[in-house]
């Protein structure tokens, strides 16, 4: 028989007090709200729904009420329809080894489809690399650096591959070495983000983002300017004028005095073997809500949080309905949004960056770029970090003529017609987004607690300070489910002892 364990079995005498699920129009103490179905919210729900009920001790949290403001979910992760086709509208790439989102899109039965980043365009005509690596380098004036062209697709597989070769060459022969030793750098930022992929034995709970970057050792980067650690790394300054800028730009629309982990991310976006789910990135998101069976309750934005001592969280929607929650859990930047919080708390205030995506079907003018012919522009135009150039990047998104392509324009500011008129010899279609994209990356980087309140109000977008990727948003989310079981099982272990040394003849009693 096993040894009497007066403390369990008090956990398990008050669990259904605490823990089980309740009506939202009545007592609600342990309902869980999140305010975001997008990657954040939806991966959170997961998590949450694999580890509570997981063990003996770990409280079962099975009400889950997932606020999303819009009528669909995703956030970020979205899709653009251009002419009847779909196009990655936000996050676009996935980087090999994300391994959380390599996880979903298996469980969810989703199809990965190899993609070439930003950074390698026109994966859409199922090019060999030769063709997705035609890249060029504008400096406003002209083209400070262009690759050669692909090949003819009737070429033979063996000719593609030599071109592809020879534009290798080409990127050293400008870059050499320094090429390789920002390849280290990147690595050695992915080997240690690796780490949070380890099981629950090695790896700890993290009460605040400083904790769980120091930890995996990704601390110290988010400190200092990507430019600063390259510098450091022995890498040229042609390397971080030209490419490396051309990359933190098209990633995140910065320059290269972005903290040096968000640099790192944005670098690791030009790696080989980035993916993409076949449909749109935002299944994800979708397929994880349906799989963790929340309650999904789309067009409600949730305009307030009110705290009562020894009560809930109740949220106020715009829609005017209020639900009562135990544990609120926030899966949105706060920057920009009009969420009353009552107590309120102050967190470092954080600039977000306004990337504009405008899609283009149409073709560009080749006089604009001081050519005679469209078909001399390069499939990816990257630029450098002078005032004069009004845009970030114009990369291919799918060729239906020579003469007849959809285009996918980053810029800082908007593109006005004046300004597309000039560009392109002919519009016709233009899609234009205002994503309020990512933070500005600004070192040293300071976060957000990740523990709002001190008590069930948790912030899952604190670690976007890091870099903000899907996959960081799955990492984030994890922890935060975790950290929520962790507290409550130590909270109500502390309830049962306490019960138990109050009431210990009593208990004895039971027992007998
Ligand atoms: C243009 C662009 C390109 C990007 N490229 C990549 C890439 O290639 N690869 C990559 O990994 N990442 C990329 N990212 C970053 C990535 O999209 C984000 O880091 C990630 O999707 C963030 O997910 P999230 O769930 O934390 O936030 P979000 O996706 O922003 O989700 C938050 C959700 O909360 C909802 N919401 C907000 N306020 C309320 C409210 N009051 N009530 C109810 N609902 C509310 C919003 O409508 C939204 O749906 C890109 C982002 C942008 C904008």
């Amino acid at each position: 028989m096993a040894p009497f364990d007066a403390g369990r079995l008090l956990l398990f005498l008050f669990m259904p007090l605490f823990f089980a699920a309740v009506d939202p129009s009545v007592d609600a103490s342990t309902q869980v709200c999140v305010i975001g179905a997008g990657i954040g919210g939806a991966s959170f729900a997961y998590f949450l729904k694999q580890y509570s009920c997981s063990s003996v001790n770990s409280p079962c949290l099975s009400e889950i009420h997932l606020f999303e403001r819009r009528s669909i979910v995703g956030g970020r992760t979205a899709i653009v329809t251009i002419s009847g086709d779909t196009f990655e509208a936000g996050a676009s790439i996935l980087h090999p080894k994300n391994f959380h989102a390599v996880r979903f899109a298996s469980l969810l039965g989703l199809r990965p489809k190899l993609k070439s980043s930003e950074f390698k365009p026109d994966s859409n005509a199922s090019d060999s690399s030769a063709s997705s690596s035609w890249f060029g380098i504008w400096d406003g004036s002209s083209f400070l650096f262009k690759t050669k062209p692909p090949p003819p697709a009737s070429s033979s597989a063996i000719y593609r591959k030599i071109c592809s070769f020879i534009n290798a060459i080409i990127i050293f022969r400008r870059y050499g070495f320094s090429l390789l030793r920002m390849n280290r750098f990147v690595n050695k930022m992915l080997e240690s983000f690796l780490l949070y992929y380890e099981g629950f034995e090695s790896r700890p709970v993290f009460d605040t983002v400083e904790e769980m970057l120091k930890w995996s050792g990704l601390y110290g980067i988010t400190r200092r300017t990507l430019k600063e650690e390259l510098l450091d790394a022995g890498v040229s300054s042609l390397l971080l004028s030209e490419l490396v800028t051309v990359i933190t730009r098209i990633n995140y629309g910065q320059d290269i005095n972005i903290s040096g982990l968000a640099g790192a991310v944005s670098l690791a976006g030009s790696d080989d073997g980035m993916w993409s789910v076949d449909g749109g990135n935002w299944q994800l998101a979708a397929g994880l809500i349906n799989y963790s069976n929340v309650t999904l309750h789309l067009k409600e934005e949730v305009t307030s949080v009110s705290y009562a001592e020894g009560h809930n969280y109740v949220l106020s929607t715009k829609e005017g309905i209020q639900y009562h929650c135990g544990i609120t859990v926030i899966a949105t930047p706060l920057d920009e949004l009009n969420i009353t919080f009552t107590p309120p708390f102050s967190i470092p205030s954080r600039r977000l960056q306004h990337t504009f995506t405008t899609f283009v079907r149409g073709f560009l003018n080749p006089k604009y770029f001081g050519l005679n012919h469209v078909s001399e522009i390069p499939n990816l135009i990257g630029t450098v970090e002078v005032p004069e150039v009004p845009f970030s990047s114009i990369s291919i998104l799918k060729k239906y003529g020579k003469e007849d392509m959809v285009y996918k324009i980053f810029s800082r500011k908007i593109m006005q017609d004046r300004l597309l008129d000039e560009i392109f010899s002919l519009r016709i279609e233009t899609v234009r987004i205002d994503w309020p994209a990512y933070p500005h990356f600004e070192a040293p980087e300071v976060f957000s607690p990740i523990i709002l309140d001190g008590k069930h109000l948790y912030y899952i977008n604190s670690f976007e300070n890091a870099a903000s990727t899907i996959e960081t948003s799955a990492v984030a989310s994890e922890n935060v489910a975790r950290l929520i079981i962790s507290r409550l099982s130590d909270e109500h272990q502390n309830m049962a002892n306490k019960k138990f040394n109050a009431a210990d003849g009593d208990l004895f009693h039971l027992d007998l």
